[in-house]
């Protein structure tokens, strides 16, 4: 799959169908996809934040969700398909679910607002099962601060429910970088960094 390389940072050149096609390969494979939705403000903060690049130069599926950067592709002729958002990608991906009976784990957004998300979800996709919530803050919780009694109740915790999809919305560039520490500790296919989607789905 061919991607296009702005500011030091790959992005997939793919089209919303595309991108959860692919996703849906490495679910059926049973292996881990790591999925971003950056947009140009994230590509810029990667060049001072070290940790964020990385957590996108390890992802498995970058996607352009802003059209700042389907711009800057064409600037450099090297033009991406199309702006593919966050929450469209997520919603593919939980129509996708519905369809496979798959289950989800909603990690983030404040407590009230990951449950409300989910009832919505629920309502809108009955076949889904919604295997947990969890807010996404930590009390006294601050990043880079590993091995936190509280996120590893929560890792402890997706780990018994063992979800196919881990939405996780502590908004960017946390939730990289998040994933991009835990992921190798978690029993999950699917992780997608969503941020502000979760509060959209809470209404
Ligand atoms: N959030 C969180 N923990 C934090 C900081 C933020 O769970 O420590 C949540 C916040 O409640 C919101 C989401 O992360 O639901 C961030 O959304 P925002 O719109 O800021 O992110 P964006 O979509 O712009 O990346």
């Amino acid at each position: 799959m061919e991607k296009i390389r702005i500011l030091g940072i790959e992005i997939d050149k793919v089209s919303e169908k595309d991108a959860l096609d692919r996703a849906v390969k490495f679910l059926e494979k049973g292996k881990k996809c790591v999925i971003y939705t950056p947009n140009s403000e994230i590509i810029m903060q990667c060049q001072s934040n070290k940790n964020l690049a990385n957590a996108l130069k390890q992802a498995d599926l970058v996607i352009p969700d802003g059209i700042g950067l389907v711009l800057a592709s064409r600037v450099i002729k090297k033009p991406l398909l199309e702006r593919v958002t966050g929450i469209d990608l997520m919603e593919s991906i939980l129509n996708y679910a519905n369809e496979n009976n798959k289950s989800i784990f909603i990690l983030g957004a404040q407590d009230g607002i990951s449950q409300k998300c989910a009832q919505n979800i629920l309502k809108k996709y009955p076949n889904i099962k919604v295997k947990g919530v969890h807010h996404g803050y930590f009390k006294g919780y601050h990043m880079g601060i590993e091995n936190h009694p509280q996120e590893k109740k929560v890792i402890q915790l997706i780990n018994s429910l063992k979800p196919d999809i881990l939405f996780v919305a502590f908004g960017a560039p946390k939730q990289e970088i998040w994933i991009q520490r835990y992921k190798n500790e978690i029993d999950a296919k699917i992780f997608m960094g969503v941020g502000g989607s979760v509060d959209v789905y809470a209404g």
